[in-house]
């Protein structure tokens, strides 16, 4: 069997500090592959700038000056987000007739000599081979605990994505023609692709500190993911708030029962102010939330039957 062509694809978010290094290494990387017989010589490696503002795109412009075969890269009009520019990659590196995509992150974060591995699943049949974190301590407490909680929650929602696994991921040449049918917006990749329900393999790997330059994906950035994909492949907080409301009505209508019997009944006054306010509150705070999950789904809604383009490219070097 010939060796596969693999196309490495790296979103760039304002990445100056880090580039040069990890060009650099990818490319040791991939020559060291190539020599051994374990990628196409034909590899390459598909940059997307997402809308830096710093000089990643004058970098991006400089590597592929030097070996325009072997890099290319896209600048987006904007910041459209790191799943908009890990698709876009995807879909844009089927032209360059590809056995396999991978996607790694722009910092090397997570280990660059782990394509080996993820090229051999290739080579064994796997259709999707996929890094799973084993260990965290490279991310700061908050980070942690969010990562945790989501993949708690998304498990428990009935998505059963695998827990510590990021945009690290070799995906085959079907995967990636598969890709067009999928129009929506709201970009999930972790779900996208174990919706697809092809073979996969999973990967350990460390991950490593961030060497240059802060992380671009703010807490912010994560939370936004993190409703959006469970927004995507879940409606199960739909169904848990029609719940939340009949248990709230059937104790409401409890309380007011028991008060009538009390007082009418049995004729007794009853001062039950107080936790009436108490219960009042629950309610008000219960009705915002559901009208919260509500608006999440909404909105996504509108951005999908706006159906406005999912990315803008502004340049691009093929
Ligand atoms: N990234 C991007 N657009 C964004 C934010 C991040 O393309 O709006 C890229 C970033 O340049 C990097 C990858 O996504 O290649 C992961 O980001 P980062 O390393 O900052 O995230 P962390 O590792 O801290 O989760
Ligand atoms: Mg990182």
């Amino acid at each position: 069997m010939n060796a596969p062509k693999i196309a490495v694809v790296i979103p760039c978010f304002n990445e100056e500090e880090s580039l040069p290094t990890s060009l650099k290494k990818l490319w040791d990387c991939m020559e060291n592959l190539s020599n051994k017989g374990k990628i196409a010589n034909e590899s390459l490696i598909f940059l997307i700038d997402d809308g830096s503002t710093d000089k990643t795109w004058e970098i991006l412009s400089e590597a592929h000056k030097r070996a325009p075969e072997k890099v290319k890269a896209i600048k987006f009009t904007r910041n459209f987000g790191n799943q908009a520019a890990i698709f876009a990659g995807l879909k844009m590196i089927n032209f360059f007739d590809v056995d396999a995509a991978i996607t790694i992150d722009a910092d090397l974060q997570q280990d660059e000599n782990k394509i080996e591995e993820f090229v051999e699943k290739f080579n064994e049949g796997y259709d999707i081979v996929a890094g799973v974190r084993e260990n965290s301590e490279e991310y700061d407490f908050i980070k942690k605990q969010t990562s945790n909680l989501f993949y708690k929650l998304i498990n428990w929602l009935g998505v059963n994505i695998k827990p510590n696994h990021s945009e690290f991921r070799l995906v085959s040449k079907k995967v990636l023609s598969l890709l067009d049918l999928y129009r929506e917006n709201n970009l999930f990749l972790r779900g996208l692709f174990y919706e697809l329900g092809l073979k996969t393999a999973y990967v350990n790997y460390s991950i490593k500190e961030r060497k240059f330059g802060e992380s671009k994906f703010s807490l912010s950035k994560l939370l936004c993911l993190a409703s959006s994909g469970i927004v995507s492949y879940s409606t199960k907080p739909l169904r848990i708030i029609f719940f939340l409301g009949l248990i709230v009505a059937i104790i409401s209508f409890l309380i007011w029962a028991f008060t009538i019997f009390v007082e009418v009944g049995l004729n007794h006054d009853i001062n039950a102010i107080e936790p009436y306010e108490i219960w009042e509150s629950f309610i008000s705070g219960v009705q915002i939330l559901s009208i919260g999950i509500i608006g999440e789904y909404v909105g996504q809604i509108l951005l999908e039957v706006k159906d406005r383009p999912r990315f803008l490219i502004d340049k691009e070097l093929l």
